[in-house]
């Protein structure tokens, strides 16, 4: 099954993917957590990026579209993606048809988490992960059972993202909003779409993803 996650900064696609991976080990292509390994590995990409996330904007669609390309070919043909802030444009809407179609998949569900914009900034400014295993974190909705210490792997040391501020995520809403949300009526034309209340508490929001992939 490959599926997309589709919501503005902060709607909860990471924070889902990551609960569906376990559940059913399926794979998260995060096209920010590559473009983040890029930068911090300063590759060529990495060069491009940096600046233009730093101000909230998009990073051209062939370096993501190339992204997520190589991902997928390095997974074993049977094993489910999650596409989380792939696409966010029309053309990369376009190119993952054709990076589906060569590779032998296709699109079975697109996810929209809807929320909220106002309650966004409070969830992206209070958003830190894991340094080691990059479970994600926030310091009112999800703390870790002991503090200062990863639920899931037991490290210590967390980090919060250089864009996670209110001033950039007010443009990372704005890009959202002008090119992201219209590529859903090419979706919506196949019948693939399901909304899910992005405001529920995060259980609630994976049972109805859940529910979703069940066809129910
Ligand atoms: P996205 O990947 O869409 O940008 P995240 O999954 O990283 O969003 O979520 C942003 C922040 O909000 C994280 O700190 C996360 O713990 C928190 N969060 C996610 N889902 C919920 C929810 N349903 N209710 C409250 N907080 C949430
Ligand atoms: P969030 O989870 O808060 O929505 P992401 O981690 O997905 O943020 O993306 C962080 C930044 O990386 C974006 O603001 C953008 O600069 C860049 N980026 C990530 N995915 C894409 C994409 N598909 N197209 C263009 N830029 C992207
Ligand atoms: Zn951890």
């Amino acid at each position: 099954m490959n599926i997309i996650l589709l919501g503005p900064p902060g709607a909860g696609k990471g924070t889902q993917a990551q609960r569906l991976v376990e559940r059913h080990g399926m794979k998260q292509l995060s096209t920010g957590d590559m473009l983040r390994a890029a930068v911090k590995a300063g590759t060529s990409v990495g060069l491009k990026a940096k600046a233009v996330m730093e101000a909230g904007e998009l990073v051209s669609d062939e370096i993501v579209s190339a992204l997520i390309g190589d991902e997928l070919d390095a997974m074993a043909s049977g094993q489910g993606a999650i596409f989380d802030g792939y696409p966010r444009t029309a053309p990369q809407a376009q190119s993952l048809e054709a990076i589906l179609e060569t590779r032998g998949r296709t699109l079975d569900h697109v996810v929209e988490l809807e929320v909220n914009e106002d309650a966004l900034v409070e969830r992206i400014t209070g958003r830190y992960t894991c340094a080691s295993c990059g479970k994600g974190y926030h310091d009112t909705f999800e703390k870790p059972v002991v503090e200062g210490t990863c639920d899931k792997c037991g490290g210590q040391e967390f980090k919060r993202r250089p864009d996670d501020n209110e001033e950039t995520v007010r443009t990372r809403m704005a890009e959202y909003r002008a090119k992201t949300a219209p590529i859903l009526p090419l979706y919506e034309e196949r019948g693939i779409v399901a909304r899910v209340d992005g405001m529920a508490e995060m259980d609630d929001v994976t049972n109805a993803i859940e529910a979703i992939l069940n066809g129910r």
